[in-house]
């Protein structure tokens, strides 16, 4: 009994340690279903308000940018104007990146997606999608009646406001090798590594497909506009090539990409039988993105060179193609 009484008061001493412990972290069951409800309608923490951005000053800035750069190029005949475009996104760089859509009064008209300057140095371009502008607005608007047309003319404004003009964006990447394609993963840098090493820097298609801004602002206005056809002006392998799906099992594809083939060489043939080419697409390009697996035609001027002073002479010349591709409409339209 000597012995046994010590460890009867030590066992009843860790009963009651067990029993404090428990009071002390409370009953094992979920917290009062009160609290829960608490926790969710409790006033959420104010979340900062976005930066309000003055549009206007901007464009205003931006335009003023522009075109000085237009009168260094003796560009008088056509002006950046800051009441003329809308920005929805700005450039690494803090450019806008300008567009704007002109809408037909026909229901049901034939919407025409055009981009210029996605490599900053082919600055030709530029002038060619501001021209259009002028041209629509101005110059010949009853040509434009039939048909919606949406222009992005400056699509890489921080590559073409360096100090020396950029193909790349400011972040060094290629625009026309960063969307997200199918073989973006597989091959846009395999294949990249096999560009000429002086041509390397300028064609870097980026670590991660569709990582660029202007290249979503690009995907953006093929979501928003839904245009039935896009027309994308680069310089200077001087030819007109066109991209369209492949996919030859779809009858409604088969006319499509029939019909973009004989308006891409009635294009040619109206801009003083300009060279028309079936160029092969790339891994991360707007053609493969757009006209390969989206069933966009794509049709890509490649001015033959970059030389401001030779910027009105290819106005005239593609502006009947301009026209043309712009009132185009498909036969079929897709289910
Ligand atoms: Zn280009």
């Amino acid at each position: 009994m000597k012995t046994i009484l010590p460890l009867l008061f030590l066992l009843s001493s860790c009963t009651q340690f067990v029993s404090w412990v428990q009071k002390e972290k409370g009953p094992q069951v979920s917290p009062p279903a009160i609290e829960a409800t608490a926790a969710v309608t409790a006033t959420p923490e104010p979340t900062p308000p976005e930066p309000q951005i003055d549009k206007t000053k901007v464009l205003d800035e931006y335009c003023a940018k522009i075109n000085e750069r237009f009168k260094r190029y003796g560009w008088f005949d056509i002006i950046c104007n800051s009441k003329r475009w809308t920005f929805e996104r700005l450039s690494p760089e803090g450019n806008p990146l300008i567009f704007q859509a002109f809408n037909s009064k026909v229901t049901n008209a034939t919407t025409t997606l055009f981009m210029c300057t996605v490599h900053g140095d082919e600055l030709v371009t530029a002038y060619m999608c501001v021209r259009l502008v002028k041209d629509i607005l101005f110059d010949n608007p009853e040509k434009y009646e039939n048909a919606n047309i949406v222009i992005a003319p400056i699509v890489n404004p921080d590559g073409f406001l360096a100090k020396t003009q950029t193909r790349t964006n400011s972040n060094g990447i290629d625009l026309n090798r960063n969307f997200p394609t199918k073989d973006w993963e597989e091959h846009a840098l395999s294949s990249w590594q096999r560009v000429k090493k002086k041509d390397r820097q300028r064609r870097f298609p980026g670590d991660k497909a569709n990582s660029e801004i202007e290249t979503q602002f690009q995907i953006w206005l093929l979501e928003t506009f839904k245009p039935d056809k896009v027309v994308s002006i680069h310089s200077p392998y001087g030819f007109l090539d066109f991209d369209v799906t492949a996919n030859t099992l779809n009858q409604h594809f088969i006319y499509v990409s029939q019909e973009t083939k004989a308006l891409a060489y009635n294009m040619g043939k109206q801009s003083r039988n300009f060279p028309v080419v079936d160029f092969k697409f790339f891994p991360g390009s707007l053609g493969n993105y757009a006209g390969n697996e989206r069933g966009i035609p794509t049709f890509t001027i490649e001015l033959s060179d970059n030389r401001p002073e030779n910027a009105s002479n290819y106005w005239r010349t593609f502006k009947s193609a301009l026209k043309a591709v712009a009132e185009f409409r498909y036969t079929t339209k897709s289910e």
